[in-house]
């Protein structure tokens, strides 16, 4: 039988990274772009609502067969970007969407509001119906309210509340600490015990960190030859991955939520799946494993997955 590839963390490397990091003049957004959030100005109940519906289906929407974009007065969005623009222009034309007793009862036509783009339907649509019910029943079954479900500002006490949750159950926990990037940014929570926090780990910090070589694999066939794999090795990789960019957090002294946002935009827009990352500009280069060897491996793959 073969092992599965066990990975670890370069403490050197994330060292180097981390001196690149520090350079970079990294600053905390505030998540106020009006194209994909609501105004301060709305009551904090619909914004939690809104951040905790959003966050719990933000996961995948590109798998091998499909893709989900579309053109947004004007603008080409796909990903992400796509999700929560649907996600704002909802919130204008029917706040009380986000309310924890509109979500626990929504039908396939609400959910089409937000998971089509010109009558292409995300990949996983009823999964995500599923996750948005499941979050407003069991708020109102346990909280009443989002303003209870996040009446706390210690990040551990909401990770813990957030278990319960079929959206939260990732023992990675991205959509967790994606969720407090948002809440803690917007001032929604002020979170006090910082040192719970983590970045939310996905397949660019993932690609990004492999290739960076701050996580090592014992065995890199699996990436080579993209073979699926199960949740345990899934969830070994990532727990690597999130450890080394907490390594590089705090050797950089960059906050692990604007190291997220750093990454997370750099991998969709230069170090980018496959071959041909662009790393003629990357400020990564001279400390690059990727680029030292020649090789660009992409992360592991793990594809029916609604963690990340
Ligand atoms: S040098 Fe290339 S492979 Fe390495 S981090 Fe930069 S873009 Fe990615």
């Amino acid at each position: 039988m073969q092992m599965p590839p066990l990975p670890r963390v370069d403490e050197e490397r994330a060292r180097e990274v981390a001196g690149v990091v520090r350079r970079l003049g990294l600053r905390r957004d505030s998540y106020d772009d009006p194209r994909f959030y609501p105004p301060r100005s709305t009551p904090r109940e619909l914004q939690l609502g809104y951040f905790a519906a959003m966050v719990a289906v933000d996961h995948r929407t590109t798998t091998p067969l499909t893709r989900f974009e579309g053109v947004f007065d004007g603008e080409r969005l796909h990903g992400a970007d796509a999700l929560y623009r649907l996600g704002r222009r909802l919130f204008d034309e029917d706040p009380e969407f986000f309310t924890p007793e509109r979500l626990a009862s929504m039908g396939v036509d609400e959910g089409r509001r937000l998971f089509e783009i010109g009558g292409v339907r995300v990949w996983d649509f009823y999964t995500r119906v599923f996750l948005l019910r499941d979050l407003g029943c069991k708020t109102l079954e346990l909280y009443g309210s989002f303003e209870n479900l996040f009446s706390s500002n210690r990040a551990s006490e909401i990770v813990a509340r957030l278990r319960v949750f079929r959206a939260y159950e990732d023992p990675v926990e991205k959509k967790a600490m994606l969720l407090l990037k948002f809440l803690d940014g917007r001032g929604l929570v002020r979170v006090v015990d910082r040192d719970r926090l983590d970045v939310p780990v996905d397949n660019h910090l993932t690609r990004i960190a492999i290739r960076l070589g701050v996580v090592r694999l014992s065995s890199e066939e699996l990436l080579v030859k993209q073979v699926e794999v199960g949740p345990e090795v899934d969830r070994a990789i990532r727990e690597a991955v999130k450890k080394a960019w907490r390594l590089v957090a705090r050797y950089s002294g960059v906050d692990v939520f604007t190291l997220d946002d750093y990454l997370w935009s750099f991998g969709r827009r230069a170090c980018l799946r496959g071959s041909s990352p662009r790393c003629g500009h990357c400020p990564f280069a001279e400390v690059c494993l990727a680029r030292a060897r020649g090789v660009f491996l992409d992360e592991h793959r793990f594809t029916l997955t609604w963690y990340y």
